[in-house]
């Protein structure tokens, strides 16, 4: 990181942060290294492109984003997949229950990394560990998932496109695959959707293939008819909501509060609320915010623990006032707040919360 470096906030390194798959099976691998060869696919700064043969009969792989991106959502500079697991971002966050506030402008988001990029010099943040903060039913799946050793098949030349058509003559001296090509998600996968885990097609086949119910349990009073959302973002209306669970049964009112990105979806049955609790936990993202969904808060006896929360799971509509004062109460036990990795925290990231900061920009 040291040395002449007159490309200020340019980076600069020594080795690249890869996953297993993509650094090869040989350990002494040579990589070629050029500094500031490339723009980041992220943030779009210089930074210092690692390129290597991956073994024998593999194609050339290059880094296509720079360490700091890699860093603050954990994945190899590469492939882009999450490093401990082996798995597209998307599926990592939503299996994990993680919430992701990068920012995707890129005034804004050149500013957020330009920043973990000090803290993480100045050591007050560490490479981000995806572990700690995870809900630990989403991380079971994930070591399920995960791959146990590295799948070099990736690293394969590139399908000969003149073989495809036909008219490929060079037989045993083509560098590419003599294969024809099957249809293959990867090709309608682009890095910046991977990265920011969202419309990745490979994480909607591996979500959609992975069994997600039954790890909320519904609770046991049969009066609880509410889903009580999380990460709502303030794009998300409630025409969104509606058209997202509508379909798990009868709706009887959704109430949202933007200023603390809540909802409740109150059901008109327990059917319905506990159709709509088995087919979106861990699985609602909606205009690619990935929504946390939980069972609401179960009705409290007695008149002071009556709290204003407590309407949105009854079956009577919340007034105006219950509604705005939905701002002021915590979300109920055992909901949590949004997970972060370390380095997502903007208190990490200096003295100043980053979100302060970008809010001023
Ligand atoms: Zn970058
Ligand atoms: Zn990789
Ligand atoms: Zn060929």
């Amino acid at each position: 990181m040291s040395g002449p470096n007159h490309h200020k906030g340019w980076e600069s390194s020594e080795f690249p942060i890869l996953c297993g798959s993509c650094l090869g099976d040989n350990p002494y691998v040579r990589m070629a290294k050029e500094q500031f060869g490339k723009e980041c696919k992220i943030c779009q700064r210089p930074f210092t492109i690692f390129r290597w043969v991956p073994g024998a009969g593999m194609r050339m792989k290059k880094t296509e984003i720079c360490q700091t991106c890699a860093k603050i959502k954990n994945v190899c500079q590469t492939c882009v997949l999450d490093l401990e697991f082996g798995l597209p971002v998307e599926v990592r966050d939503t299996l994990g229950g993680i919430q992701d506030d990068m920012p995707t402008s890129d005034v804004n988001k050149q500013f957020y990394v330009h920043h973990a990029e000090q803290a993480m010099a100045d050591g007050t943040l560490t490479q981000a560990s995806a572990g700690g903060k995870m809900d630990p039913a989403g991380r079971e799946q994930l070591k399920k998932l995960a791959r146990t050793e590295p799948y070099y098949k990736r690293n394969r030349p590139h399908l000969c496109s003149f073989y495809a058509k036909g008219t490929c003559n060079r037989g045993d001296e083509c560098p590419y695959r003599h294969e024809l090509p099957v249809t293959n998600e990867l090709a309608h996968q682009n890095i910046k959707d991977r990265y920011y885990g969202q419309n990745d097609p490979v994480a909607k086949k591996i979500l959609n293939r992975t069994d997600r119910s039954g790890h909320l349990d519904a609770p046991e009073d049969p009066s609880i008819t509410s889903l009580f959302l999380q990460n709502v973002e303030p794009d998300i209306t409630e025409a969104d909501l509606r058209g997202f669970f509508y379909a798990f049964g009868d709706i009887r009112s959704i109430v949202i509060s933007k200023r603390s990105r809540v909802a409740f979806i109150n059901y008109t049955t327990r059917e319905g609320a506990e159709r709509a609790v088995e087919k979106s936990f861990n699985n609602c993202n909606i205009k690619g915010h990935v929504i946390r969904v939980q069972w609401g808060k179960p009705k409290q006896q007695g008149p002071k623990s009556a709290s204003h929360a407590d309407a949105a799971t009854t079956s009577r509509e919340p007034t105006v006032d219950e509604i705005a004062s939905l701002d002021a109460i915590p979300p109920p036990p055992g909901a949590g707040g949004p997970v972060r990795y370390s380095a997502m925290d903007p208190t990490q990231l200096g003295q100043v919360p980053l979100k302060k900061v970008l809010g001023e920009m």
